[in-house]
Parts: C-alpha cells; sequence; structure tokens
C-alpha cells in the first residue's frame, strides 16, 4: 500500500473533514458491511474497482454537515482537480477521519450529493458506503498531492439581543475539569509503545488542549536537549552556523516561498495589526532571509545554516499518535547554499553525518531512496539530470544501500530519504536530504563569482535527525527505554542497604557529584527492603545502581549494577567515577 500522509485537522464539531490524494491509482474492494443498514451493493459494486490517475476525496460527514458544507466540499474538489489536473474522482467514505460522524442515513445523503454535482464536472467513482474495504493506493510525489481541508457548516446567527461576551461569564473549575480530564488511553497501546514508556519514566504528556503538541517533563527535555547537544557538536565538526529565526512571519514572505499557494491549508495563520500572518510550517523561508542580509561571495560558498527550527503543521486529530505524528515539532533542519561543483561534496558529508548518528552512535540499520524528476516539475531539464547524477554518484561511492524512486522528486528538485529499521523490524523515514532549484530563484538568492558576476547558488534542504519528538519516539521503542549513559534522564541512583547505611550513601552521591557535576544522580535512603528499592530502580532504567551496605562502608568499595547486569563488587570509587566520566561523554 503506498503511503499515505495525512496532513491538517481542527477539532472543532459541526465540520466535514476531507484529504484529497493525487495517486496513480486506486484500487478498492468491499469486505463486508460494516453495520446493519449498510448500502445494499449489487453483484457489479461487489467486486474490486480500480480507478488510475484520479483524486482521491477520503471523505467523513459528521454530525452538524449540510448543504454548505456540501457545497464547500464540492467548491474543494473542484479548485484542487484543476490544480492537479485530475479529471477522475474518486469519493471514499473514510469515517476515521472523524469521532463525531453524522448517522448513517444522513452522511450517505450528502454523500450522493455531493456524488451528483461532481459527476457534472467530472467522471466520479463513489465506493461503498458503511462497508469494511480493502484499498490500495500510489500517492504521486508532487506538493499537492495529499492536501486536507474541513468546512465547518455556518453557525446560526443568534436573532434578538445583542449579547455582550462577559469573559467571567464561565465556570474555570468546570473547564479545568475538562481540562484535567486528558488521560492517556493505553488500551490500544502496545506494551513497548513509547506513550506507555513515557508515563512510566516521566518523560512527557500531552493534553487535549494542545493537540499534538508535547509538554515535556525534566527527564524527557533531558533526552531531547542531549539530543540537539550532541547534533550541535555534529555541527560545528561539519562548519555550520546555527541560526534561529521567527516562528510567526507575514504572509507575504510565505507568498515569496510559496508555501501560501500550496501549504496554507496546512499552517496556522493569525492576524496582526490587519496583516496576515502564518507561524511558520517550515524553516526555510527564514533562513533564506538571513543570507540575504548581506552580499556573498564565493569564497564564503558553501554556507551551512543550520536552525533547530520549531514548525506547526496541522495535521488531523484522529492522526495525531504520541510523538510519532505532531502538530508542533523541532527538526534538526539546515539550508546549505552552495555552487553546483560543491554539491556532491556536500551530499557525501551529509551521507557521513548519517552515518555517524544512525550507524555509529545508535545501531540502526538503513538504506537510501533517490527520487527523481516528477512528471511535473519545475526548472531545466538539463539541471534536473545533472543533479540527479551528482546524487546517485555520491550514494554509489558511499556504498550505502539505495533504490530509485522514478518519478517522486519533489517538484523543485530530487531528493534523497533515509529509511531506518528499529529492533522490531520497522521501517521508518527519517533524515531527508533535498536539492533545491526553485526557492534560490524565488528569493533571488545570488553570489558573487569568481569571474566577478553574479551567480545562483543551489539550495540544499536537509534534516538528519528530521523531527526530533519523532526521533525520541522511535528511539525509546527501539531500546525499550534503555538509553546510553550519556542520554539518560537517570544515570546514577545510589541506594542505602539499611538506616545505618544512609550517611554513607548521603556522602557518595555528594562525592560523585563534586566529581561529574553535570551528572544525573539521586539518592534512595527509603527504610524499604533493598530488593524493592533496587526493583524502582530498575523500572526506571537507571544506568548504574549502587547499593551501600555495611561490607561496602567497611570496604571503602562499592556494588556496582549495571543495567541489565548483574552486580559487580569490591569497585574502587575512584575507579567507577573514572569509568563514568568517559562513558558519559560524546
Ligand atoms: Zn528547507
Amino acid at each position: 500500500m503506498g503511503l499515505v500522509n495525512f496532513y491538517i485537522t481542527l477539532f472543532i464539531k459541526l465540520t466535514m473533514k476531507i484529504i484529497t490524494l493525487h495517486c496513480d491509482y486506486i484500487r478498492f474492494k468491499p469486505l463486508k458491511k460494516a453495520f446493519k443498514g449498510a448500502e445494499e451493493l449489487d453483484s457489479k459494486a461487489q467486486l474490486e474497482k480500480e480507478v488510475r490517475e484520479p483524486l482521491v476525496v477520503l471523505v467523513a460527514i459528521e454530525k452538524g454537515d449540510n448543504d454548505q458544507t456540501v457545497s464547500e466540499l464540492v467548491e474543494a474538489v473542484k479548485k484542487t482537480a484543476k490544480e492537479v489536473k485530475a479529471l477522475n474522482i474518486v469519493l471514499y467514505p473514510y469515517a476515521h477521519l472523524s469521532s463525531n460522524l453524522a448517522p448513517p442515513s444522513t452522511a450517505l445523503e450528502y454523500l450522493v450529493e455531493a456524488e451528483n454535482i461532481l459527476t457534472k464536472f467530472f467522471k466520479v467513482t463513489r465506493a461503498p458506503f458503511g462497508h469494511y474495504k480493502e484499498f490500495e493506493l500510489k500517492v504521486k510525489g508532487h506538493p499537492l498531492s495529499e492536501l486536507s481541508k474541513e468546512f465547518r457548516g455556518k453557525v446560526e446567527e443568534v436573532k434578538g439581543e445583542h449579547k455582550v461576551l462577559d469573559l467571567e461569564n464561565y465556570d474555570p473549575s468546570k473547564l479545568l475539569r475538562e481540562i484535567s480530564k486528558t488521560k492517556l488511553d493505553t488500551s490500544k497501546l502496545k506494551e513497548n509503545d513509547h506513550r506507555i514508556l513515557a508515563q512510566r519514566l516521566d518523560l512527557f504528556s500531552f493534553n487535549e488542549v494542545a493537540p499534538g503538541q508535547v509538554f515535556w517533563h525534566d527527564s524527557g527535555l533531558h533526552i531531547f536537549n542531549k539530543l540537539k547537544y550532541f547534533v550541535s557538536k555534529i555541527l560545528k565538526k561539519y562548519d555550520y552556523q546555527i541560526i534561529d529565526t521567527p516562528q510567526i512571519l507575514d504572509g507575504k514572505l510565505f507568498k515569496v516561498s510559496g508555501h501560501w499557494a500550496h501549504y496554507r491549508d496546512n499552517m496556522f495563520l493569525t492576524k496582526y495589526e490587519d496583516r496576515d500572518f502564518g507561524v511558520k510550517p517550515m524553516n526555510c523561508p527564514g533562513a533564506m532571509l538571513v543570507y540575504k542580509t548581506r552580499p556573498r561571495a564565493y569564497r564564503e560558498l558553501p554556507l551551512r545554516f543550520a536552525e533547530f527550527g520549531t514548525d506547526h503543521r496541522k495535521e488531523l486529530s484522529g492522526v495525531l499518535a504520541g510523538l510519532f505524528r505532531v502538530i508542533k515539532m523541532t527538526q534538526d533542519d539546515a539550508h546549505i547554499f552552495c555552487t553546483k561543483e560543491q554539491i556532491a561534496s556536500e551530499i557525501s558529508n551529509l551521507l557521513e553525518m548519517i552515518k555517524l548518528i544512525y550507524k555509529d552512535t545508535f545501531g540502526f540499520d538503513y538504506s537510501f531512496e533517490l527520487s527523481t524528476r516528477p512528471e511535473k516539475f519545475m526548472g531545466d531539464k538539463k539541471d534536473w539530470d545533472d543533479a540527479e547524477k551528482i546524487l546517485e554518484s555520491v550514494l554509489k561511492k558511499s556504498k550505502a544501500k539505495y533504490k530509485i524512486n522514478k518519478g517522486d522528486g519533489a517538484f523543485y528538485g530530487p531528493k534523497i530519504d533515509l529509511h531506518i529499521k528499529d529492533s522490531l523490524g520497522r521501517s521508518w523515514q527519517c533524515s531527508t536530504i533535498q536539492l533545491d532549484m526553485q526557492m534560490p530563484k524565488r528569493f533571488e538568492l545570488a553570489y558573487t563569482g569568481e569571474d566577478g558576476k553574479e551567480h545562483m547558488p543551489f539550495v540544499i534542504h536537509r534534516a538528519i535527525l528530521g523531527s526530533i519528538e519523532r526521533f525520541i519516539g522511535v528511539l525509546i521503542e527501539h531500546l525499550n527505554g534503555n538509553l546510553p549513559l550519556w542520554l539518560s534522564p537517570r544515570q546514577v541512583k545510589v541506594i542505602s542497604f539499611t538506616d545505618r547505611n544512609k550517611k554513607v550513601a548521603e556522602k557518595l552521591v555528594s562525592e560523585i557529584k563534586a566529581e561529574i557535576p553535570e551528572l544525573r544522580i539521586d539518592l534512595d535512603n527509603r527504610s524499604d527492603t533493598v530488593q524493592a528499592k533496587i526493583r524502582d530502580a530498575e523500572l526506571l532504567k537507571v544506568n548504574y545502581i549502587l547499593v551501600v551496605g555495611d561490607k561496602e562502608e567497611k570496604s571503602k568499595t562499592l556494588a556496582v549494577r549495571a543495567r541489565g547486569e548483574k552486580p559487580k563488587f569490591g569497585i574502587k570509587q575512584s575507579k567507577f567515577i573514572e569509568d563514568l566520566k568517559k562513558e558519559i561523554a560524546i
């Protein structure tokens, strides 16, 4: 099945939600009725159907939808179909988009209404309503291939007395109870799901007041910041400059970058002093402006701007899934401005960085996919051919596994995506390297060449970890929460064997802390059994547990229990600290 990326959502009631997917094909077949009273199908309608080159419209009809939302749906489909030049429409009822579905009879009525109107303009195929279906589709790889929208029914105007909004005309404690209700539903999650581990390890939480946005707790934020620090060190090695650009920017800028036309539906929009603003969904426009702050010369290239950019993208609330799919994400993003001759060595550096991070540090297996010129592309064919050749030759040279996705590149340039395999055998797409031959044009980027003339640089967009949130989710599940010492939020725990050993245990903590101030070490001096205390520390995935008993007091040595291993006795304190210092360094 083609990889379906769902974008956008709002959780306002009284809406109809759709996702449009421009596909090479879709195949579907009804399997059985999902409920009594589902649409009856004749023998023909029960067969598998295939539609080629369709615009697939996944749609959920919700409570409160009406003729107005249907006509908005039709207009939106017409607009998108025109933009992607699609002649075939597949209306595909897709209940998973909503948790507020309209009653089946109403839903079917509106679906048929939409079908009837659309039939005037397109060849329309409607998938059966109320049936479990299997389907397979292949989504095209251009920027408009996946879009989603929601339509809100017009709220009836309240006639009569003008109501003054009283800001305190609500019950804060009732609202608070609603807000505090958010609880992780673990019923459908696997034991090692990062959301379950996060709750157990007190890493982060979510709340309905901020869909798809993480509330980082101290231990989780430690992991987040350590990863940033780890990446920053690598950035320095490869001569990056680290920048930071604003979150909320004038719509004008996104018009220049093209996001306004192609991505606005996925952006959070706002107004400021009557000007249209957008919360950035990507960091590129800001980076382009930093490049343009002064004239650039060939000597400065390649110029590498890295940014731990926080982006917001609307997603359907139904597809938000812990850290795997969020609305607010931080990318270890970068934009590299270079000449054509420099592309190869830049890409080669990036493949090196990927190996360093994914294979050498975290032990992931991986492979690459090179996506080449799509049918609809911008720019010069020769530039595309050259760029693709360069990318492939670098991949070949790196000896990495790769395959070619013909025609799957972005409209502005070819790209390389990284696919990693985790310990559970699942595949994830993480890093992406995209060569861009359009944004430099839109932003009229230039540098003075050796010949004294103006030239246009190439831009490489790249993220290595991708979304740091998502990476943490993948990593936590890959390691089942057992993070390496340098990344771990709970590195050492000292446990007193009996109440007699409390003092010495306390002293041990402060001595180790004095030697390694940044160490995350704590003390369990509770008057509990030592077994219970060790078990608690193990559940918290502490890297090293030190138990202080009479024997240790007398011999002035440590009993060290490395996570998952048997305890070792008689370890000298100084030796333990030296080893810890080495292991903690990155
Ligand atoms: Zn970018």
